[in-house]
């Protein structure tokens, strides 16, 4: 199903799959997103080339197979650093002939040795995408926080609506630790006219040394109330990694609460997460018991 269908009908929940090295192999995939659909989540993405590591080539085919063994939606990443107009088409064309309904266009990161070719910004290939593959429902990236790239939240909010008026159907946020960004970021599209839904996307964090590697690869805020917890945890992965549940659980019943398009999980494949997560938010009522 396309997913502007679905956010027009309701609050959404979804996951994302993310090989974090090279190629995310088919059945592997599968397991993965084979635990995740048992939650049935409004959808499951993939991610393209994250990172510059590998993972274009499955990417359509795990997400053939999600939505046409596993029954749930797929939501298919591209990014456009460094590509062609052939190289989109023939990636689209198979989306397309799998019965894909659903990409998310990204540029993709600054990658040494990648320069940009037929296509500048993520907005060059969301026009590009609706006006040669005008079928596929196309979903685009927004930064609470300003894109790491990007000097103050004028410009952030210019280029979302580059992104709108290109023909974004809706948007998924970057990760973000403090839910006051959001909000006033929510703010800041209402009053720039940014009509399209935002669905929040949010990354239990695992450890202190993931969560500088985030602060510093994509510029989101470290909140006090993170480090603290952090520091309690001491040096036991485990631990860390159970406060960084706890403290996603807490981010995300309150987004709940505030009344949010949607909510999707960067689940990094760790499925009892994802399968915690769920439970939480049937409990908060967010999702139906
Ligand atoms: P753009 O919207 O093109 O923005 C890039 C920069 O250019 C920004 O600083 C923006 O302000 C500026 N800009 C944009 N348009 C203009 C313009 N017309 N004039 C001047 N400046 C402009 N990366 C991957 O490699 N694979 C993935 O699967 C992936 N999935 C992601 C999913 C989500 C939800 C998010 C939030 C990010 C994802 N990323 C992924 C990371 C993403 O590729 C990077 O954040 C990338 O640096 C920017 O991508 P974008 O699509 O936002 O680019």
């Amino acid at each position: 199903m396309r997913i502007d269908t679905i956010l027009a009908r309701k609050q959404t929940y979804s996951y994302e799959i993310f090989p974090p090295r090279g190629e995310l192999p088919l059945q592997q995939a599968k397991e993965i997103a084979g635990e995740l659909a048992q939650d049935h989540p409004d959808w499951i993405s993939t991610t393209f080339s994250a990172g510059g590591h590998g993972n274009s080539q499955n990417v359509a085919a795990i997400c053939a197979q999600t939505q046409n063994e596993l029954g749930v939606t797929a939501l298919a990443h591209l990014t456009c650093m460094g590509s062609t107009k052939e190289d989109v088409d023939y990636y689209l064309d198979t989306l397309e002939h799998d019965g894909i309904q659903n990409v998310l266009a990204l540029r993709g990161d600054k990658t040494a040795g990648k320069e940009p070719k037929d296509f500048r910004y993520a907005s060059d290939l969301i026009a590009y995408i609706k006006e040669h593959h005008p079928s596929l429902c196309c979903g685009a990236a927004c930064y609470p926080e300003g894109h790491i790239e990007t000097k103050n939240i004028k410009e952030s909010m210019e280029v979302m609506k580059y992104k709108q008026d290109a023909g974004a159907d809706f948007f998924v946020t970057q990760l973000f630790f403090d839910n006051e960004y959001f909000y006033r970021f929510r703010e800041s599209c209402a009053r720039s006219r940014i009509k399209r839904p935002i669905v929040v996307g949010i990354m239990p964090f695992t450890s202190q040394k993931q969560i500088q590697r985030i602060a510093f690869t994509c510029g989101a805020s470290i909140p006090s109330a993170v480090i603290k917890r952090i520091i309690a945890a001491g040096d036991d992965r485990d631990k860390q990694a159970q406060a960084g549940l706890e403290y996603a659980i807490e981010q995300l019943q309150d987004l709940a609460q505030n009344g949010v398009d949607g909510l999707h999980i960067y689940t990094m494949n760790k499925l009892q997460v994802a399968h915690q997560i769920h439970s939480a938010l049937k409990e908060c009522g967010y999702l139906a018991a």
